[in-house]
């Protein structure tokens, strides 16, 4: 059955306090105050990567997002992790973008490097993401930037698997952007199902029914900054939503 509204911020407090405990998964520990989200997720922001500014004025979207859609950078899959890598990444990424493709910005909206750190893309998207109400229009999958928030994952996956470490990040990424706005497991997409493109490669792509389980579960994780408010949801709802949406998948592919 296909998922006829996301399910409410209510629906996942109130179900992760039913469930504490039982399907806990370690959180990424926060490097960085000023990069915090509410529930401590540590993004590191514009500023820290020292990005430039938009070419032009971002564009909001007067609504939030109703999908993400993961993408690979299909760049080589180094064996530097450490964050001076991955602020080089956001910073060659946001030049590629500006120069090269003559974009206003960094088409994406976050960043998970190769060391599993989580970097902000496209100006005022971590800001945004933090409010949980309007995100920036990015530029990473076309006919779908005005619905969805996107997602690189540094690397090349035609062939091989991200890093535990690479994917345990992307989950977190993902969870933060369920949270914060509505939106189900269910939604999470890779470019593949909207553009005629390899990306985010063989092995990611085959990974996504994993990490739809995995945000779910991940979202039901208890969150300090969260609180009971809501009447109960049956865990059974929220996990069914990490399946595929049946019928509301595009048949590009
Ligand atoms: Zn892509």
């Amino acid at each position: 059955m296909s998922q006829h509204r996301p399910l409410g911020r209510r629906s996942f407090v109130r179900t992760g306090l039913l469930t504490a405990g039982a399907l806990f998964l370690p959180a990424k520990t926060t490097t960085s105050a000023s990069a915090a989200t509410n529930s401590g997720l540590s993004i590191h922001d514009r500023a820290s990567w020292g990005a430039a500014k938009p070419l032009r004025r971002v564009q909001y979207s007067g609504q939030p997002p109703r999908k993400i859609i993961v993408h690979h950078t299909a760049t080589p899959n180094t064996q530097e992790l450490d964050l001076g890598r991955a602020y080089a990444l956001a910073r060659a990424m946001q030049h590629y973008h500006q120069q090269a493709l003559g974009w206003s910005d960094s088409g994406q909206h976050f960043t998970v490097s190769r060391g599993g750190h989580l970097l902000e893309g496209r100006e005022h998207s971590l800001r945004e993401l933090r409010r949980g109400e309007v995100f920036i229009i990015g530029s990473h999958c076309a006919n779908q930037n005005t619905v969805s928030i996107g997602i690189e994952t540094e690397g090349n996956y035609c062939s091989s698997a991200p890093s535990q470490t690479q994917y345990a990040a992307l989950v977190e990424m993902c969870a933060e952007i369920c949270r914060q706005y509505e939106i189900a497991p269910g939604e999470i997409f890779g470019h593949r199902d909207f553009n005629a493109t390899a990306c985010p490669g063989d092995v990611l792509y085959a990974m996504l029914p994993g990490l739809r389980s995995d945000v779910a579960q991940a979202i039901v994780t208890p969150c300090g900054a969260w609180q009971a408010i809501g009447g109960p949801t049956p865990l059974e709802e929220l996990v069914q939503s990490a399946g595929p949406a049946q019928g509301r998948w595009p048949s590009i592919y």
